[in-house]
């Protein structure tokens, strides 16, 4: 499949697409300003806005100039009202053993082929708002989890390594996600204890991603939008010195914010002017 084969397949299965980075190209062609060098999974648009689901669209993003097809996770959703999750396994197998460990079954579903693992397309009820956040499979699962304002290199793109997106049976439809994975994902994973201060202390410092995200989540209300900016500022020196993607700032921490209850307009804005402040574009 080529990327445009298959950006059209994935569009006419309602999957909201936009185009990433290809690493067939001499330079990265993300929006982002300065290049962490995992090329191939930059977004080229800011896909929580600039998906789409029009096939002219995908002739013009994927027919000129050599794109990743990638898919805005929080944009699909299904007939019956159900929306998309994305069970991303960082080693083959990975998601079966979490199920076998816990007693249960892994539902045969939609599975994208991955560089190190695969995707796995799922359906979850759209009540249940769910992140980025791996719930009570945090430390248990070789993986993460992408719903909500994430995306996904998807079907017809090439991994830096070479290695192509591909499905694994393209007639099998993203399945219902079991209950126990939808339990272990909504599982309070954070103490709510109340705290006094917002800030962690001077010397302290937060360097993954994880452990910002999780800054954002325990935040209390009245001081959230606060520690969003907070977290994003030290994201974006991270992704300035080459720790951290840009693409997975935007998403994670957005995410996060969505979880915590603010809008996802006022969660852009925060990002973005933190972004300002550092010298990265968001
Ligand atoms: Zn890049």
């Amino acid at each position: 499949m080529t990327p445009l084969d298959g950006a059209l397949w994935l569009i006419r299965h309602n999957f909201a697409v936009f185009g990433c980075d290809h690493p067939g190209t001499p330079n990265c062609t993300g929006l982002h300003k300065t290049c962490d060098g995992s090329r191939g999974k930059h977004p080229t648009v800011a896909f929580t806005r600039a998906w789409t689901l029009d096939e002219r669209k995908i002739h013009e993003t994927f027919g000129r100039g050599l794109r990743n097809p990638a898919v805005a996770v929080g944009a699909c959703s299904f007939p019956d009202g159900t929306r998309l999750a994305v069970v991303d396994s960082d080693r083959v197998g990975a998601i079966e053993e979490v199920a076998r460990a816990l007693g249960e079954q892994w539902p045969a579903t939609m599975r994208v082929w991955t560089a190190k693992g695969h995707h796995d397309y799922v359906r979850v009820p759209a009540a249940l708002k769910l992140g980025n956040s791996l719930g009570s499979l945090r430390g248990k699962f070789d993986g993460d989890i992408r719903a909500g304002n994430a995306f996904v290199v998807s079907v017809g793109a090439v991994h830096a390594t070479g290695v192509l997106y591909e499905l694994e049976d393209p007639e099998r439809p993203p399945a219902v996600a079991p209950g126990w994975l939808l339990d272990a994902l909504t599982a309070q994973q954070v103490p709510d204890r109340p705290q006094r201060r917002h800030t962690p202390r001077q010397g302290r410092e937060i360097r993954s991603l994880d452990g910002l995200v999780n800054f954002v989540l325990r935040s209390r209300p009245g001081s959230r939008n606060g520690a969003l900016y907070w977290a994003a500022c030290r994201a974006w020196e991270h992704v300035a010195d080459g720790h951290l993607a840009a693409g997975d700032v935007e998403a994670e921490l957005i995410g996060a914010a969505i979880q915590i209850g603010l809008s996802e307009a006022e969660a852009h804005r925060t990002v973005a002017s933190a972004s300002r402040g550092t010298g990265v574009s968001a």
